[in-house]
């Protein structure tokens, strides 16, 4: 049996007693056994993190850029290698995995111009002869805990910039899908890292407590639902750690009588079934304004039956949900949805795949006439499963998308850029798309939702990002000479 270890300290490290199942959710199929760790193994990882900084943190911007570079190039020729692992254990389609490399890698490229990013500022002669300059410093050793929805890409949000910035990292990866990282940490080895910078530890809560409480963790990056990115916010801040923990999200997208209907047809279906589903930004909720809701439900209704779900390896449209758990949950929840009385369009309980074994699928599902008390709307379903919600007004839309508890993104179809303007400035939500339906922030912008979707005050890479990870100085510099002479005990001012 293909067991998942540790890697810490430039090397794989046994599994302790604790193991848990990593399954092939496209076949049904137990493929290997993640290891558990031990609070001992947190310990571990954290020591290795911590011996590794001083050296990593002076190593020269030049050389810690060159490792950057290469890691860049050995992820860009070897991504089909990555995407195979994120298929096999989370079952996205192929083409979806090699995007969410795609996406990740676009941070490591943003890395490699630390150089720039770290720039401080100088300003010369503030008081006489007196210069004051800034600079921004690597915190230390840094904890970044994973979901499972984006085994690669979320983890690349944050590591490249924490390390380019100085800083040594480990990583807590979802453990139902854990081989994406270790494959990276080979990766970064291959590329020159020096051993300890980058560290994973495989694990459950006990893992991640281990993180959120250790004295020598500065920093944790967290994605997941959001009771538990709430819980890690509290945990490490009561820890005296600067915490960024992203949660959960229902993401609406306003359709208004002005647009082209076919388009935002086909971007409801990208957005609501891409992924099955499973991405923190998948449009769930279709607020059709005014008389196009008929026209706009047949025609997603039209294409949802198009689509082919099965295993990823077999150019699939849509592939499994993630466990069998997830895959009941998801039908429980459509049950419950016909029972509110929401009208089923597409039902995708019991599609059939193109798979062999016993994989984890739900089809397409569409509902339409969804009102906003039924649990189909309110919760995160987290599945291929598309809400239509009809509304009489852009008034209505906006002050629907307000009232939700969550605010990670939502976009808005139309033709008329007035419209477009004022929801952009209206919307209570961090990422919004015009015209686009899954408006995820290019690497050298930041990531990141309002509400109950973000726990902290900063996004995830851009800016924010570099800001996240280092912390600011600022130096106050006199070169004595006789004007600087004499006794004053006062505040000093401004002369
Ligand atoms: P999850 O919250 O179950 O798990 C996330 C991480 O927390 C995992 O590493 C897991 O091992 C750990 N964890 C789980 N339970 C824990 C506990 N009780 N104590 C401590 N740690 C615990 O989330 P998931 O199911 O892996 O991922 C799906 C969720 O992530 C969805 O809600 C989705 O919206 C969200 N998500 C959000 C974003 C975003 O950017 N806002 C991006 C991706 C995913």
């Amino acid at each position: 049996m293909n067991t998942i270890e540790h890697w810490i300290n430039g090397s794989y490290v046994p599994a302790g007693e604790r193991t848990a199942p990593v399954t092939n959710p496209a076949t049904g199929k137990v493929t290997g056994q993640v290891a558990l760790a031990s609070v001992e193994d947190g310990n571990a990882a954290v020591a290795a993190a911590k011996a590794a900084f001083p050296a990593w943190r002076d190593t020269s911007l030049a050389r810690r850029t060159q490792v950057l570079f290469a890691f860049r190039e050995l992820l860009n020729s070897r991504k089909d290698e990555l995407a195979a692992i994120i298929t096999s254990e989370h079952g996205k389609v192929l083409d979806d995995a090699l995007g969410e490399v795609s996406r990740g890698q676009e941070v490591v490229e943003f890395a490699c111009g630390i150089p720039h990013l770290l720039k401080g500022s100088y300003t010369e002669n503030a008081s006489t002869k007196v210069d004051i300059h800034s600079i921004r410093q690597a915190l230390g050793p840094v904890a970044i805990i994973s979901p499972f929805n984006f085994p690669a890409m979320v983890p690349m949000w944050f590591f490249p910039i924490a390390i380019a910035a100085g800083n040594t990292v480990i990583i807590k990866p979802s453990e139902k899908d854990p081989t994406a990282v270790n494959w990276v940490a080979e990766l970064w080895k291959e590329a020159g890292l020096p051993d300890g910078v980058f560290n994973v530890l495989h694990g459950d809560k006990v893992a991640v407590d281990t993180l959120l409480t250790h004295p020598d963790i500065k920093a944790v990056s967290f994605v997941g639902s959001t009771p538990i990115a709430k819980y890690v916010y509290e945990t490490a801040t009561a820890h005296g750690k600067r915490v960024q923990a992203l949660g959960g999200a229902k993401n609406h997208m306003i359709v208004l009588p002005d647009a082209d209907l076919d388009l935002a047809a086909d971007a409801a279906i990208n957005a609501g079934f891409g992924s099955a589903g499973e991405r923190c930004m998948a449009v769930s909720a279709l607020l059709a304004v005014g008389d196009i809701a008929d026209s706009l439900v047949e025609k997603i209704a039209d294409r949802a039956r198009t689509l082919r779900t099965g295993d990823g390896m077999r150019g699939c449209d849509m592939g499994p949900l993630v466990t069998s758990q997830h895959r009941d949950k998801v039908s429980g929840y459509v049950d419950a949805g016909e029972a509110a009385g929401a009208t089923l369009v597409v039902d995708g309980r019991g599609v059939v795949p193109d798979a062999e074994g016993d994989g984890f699928f739900v089809g397409p599902t569409l509902f339409d006439h969804v009102t906003t008390d039924m649990s189909i709307y309110q919760e995160e379903i987290f599945g291929p499963v598309l809400s239509v919600v009809r509304v009489d007004s852009y008034d209505d839309a906006l002050a629907t998308i307000n009232a939700n508890p969550y605010g990670n993104g939502t976009a808005i179809f139309t033709n008329d850029g007035g419209a477009a303007r004022r929801f952009e400035n209206e919307v209570e939500v961090g990422m919004v798309g015009i015209n686009v339906p899954v408006p995820v922030p290019m690497a050298y912008y930041s990531f990141g939702g309002w509400k109950n979707s973000l726990f902290g005050d900063t996004h995830a890479h851009g800016s924010e990002g570099v800001g996240f990870f280092t912390r600011g100085k600022a130096v106050t510099t006199r070169w004595l000479d006789p004007s600087h002479g004499g006794i004053n005990l006062g505040f000093p001012q401004n002369s």
